[in-house]
């Protein structure tokens, strides 16, 4: 028997990148996976992809900075699938400018997705977990959140915000049987990485104690952990998965 057999997941940005990679391994931990973007087409490739695998999986489509698409979103799923164990908050996005330049609408579009979103996805569906007496959740923040970053305060300040809700939340559910913690994963081969320079890349390695960046699978593994039996009393950590890019 997996894992996870029995179990539900949801992996909220799971189109591509890292939220695709998630969403494998939880199926192939034995969850059933719903899968969540925007990206109708892309959700389809993923939900193949863990069909093709042998798992079971699903797609769901919905922005998480629409509180009201996502609320509906959530009761549907539980009402169709009739639980939800997992949530691994995943979707993300960067709208880099040095500060100064900062536009409102590059501020406010990265909080309203990076940590709004994730207000919105996780107050339902924690209240169901809080009822089932049983769940784990996991943000994806990053490393940024904790360093900062040159030209990224604004996904920094997200980022850094997702860990004291993590830290909060920790505090709030663990007495309900919900285990809360963030992933900070370094630099990792997606497309948000993809315009690196050749440049960057290699001043970037010479930071690392790990002298390559992480892959999807790096971070997927971590998820796997921490939602399956050998995370269970482990709750408001911050799991770096940086190749030692923040120590
Ligand atoms: P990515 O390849 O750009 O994928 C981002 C995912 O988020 C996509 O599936 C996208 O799906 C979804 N998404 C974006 N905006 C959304 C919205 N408004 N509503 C719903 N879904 C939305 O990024 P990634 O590199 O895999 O990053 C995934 C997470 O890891 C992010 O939170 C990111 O901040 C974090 N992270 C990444 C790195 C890295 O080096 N790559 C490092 C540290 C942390 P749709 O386009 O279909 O909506």
């Amino acid at each position: 028997m997996a894992d996870l057999d029995g179990q539900v997941a949801i992996v909220t940005g799971a189109s591509r990148g890292i939220g695709r990679a998630v969403a494998l391994h939880l199926a192939g931990q034995g969850a059933t996976v719903v899968c969540t973007g925007r990206n109708r087409e892309a959700l389809e490739e993923t939900v193949a992809l863990i069909a093709s695998e042998g798992g079971t999986a699903e797609w769901v489509n919905f922005d998480v900075s629409d509180a009201d698409a996502v609320k509906g979103a959530i009761r549907d799923v539980h009402q169709r699938l009739g639980r939800i164990d997992i949530l691994v908050n995943n979707a993300g996005i960067t709208r880099d400018q040095i500060f100064v330049r900062m536009k409102p609408e590059e501020w406010h579009g990265v909080l309203s997705v990076d940590l709004d979103g994730v207000f919105y996805v996780t107050q339902p569906v924690a209240k169901i977990m809080m009822r089932q007496r049983a769940g784990r959740i996991i943000n994806i923040s990053s490393v940024i959140g904790m360093m900062g970053n040159a030209g990224q305060a604004n996904y920094a300040a997200a980022k850094a915000a997702l860990i004291g809700l993590t830290k909060s939340l920790a505090r709030e559910l663990g007495s309900r049987n919900i285990t809360v913690n963030a992933i900070a994963p370094g630099y990792i081969e997606t497309e948000m990485t993809a315009g690196l320079s050749d440049e960057q890349r290699a001043s970037l390695l010479k930071t690392l104690a790990i002298p390559r960046l992480g892959t999807v699978e790096d971070v997927a593994a971590a998820v796997g952990f921490l939602a399956g039996p050998a995370g269970s009393y482990i709750t408001g950590v911050v799991l770096n998965v940086s190749g030692g890019l923040y120590i």
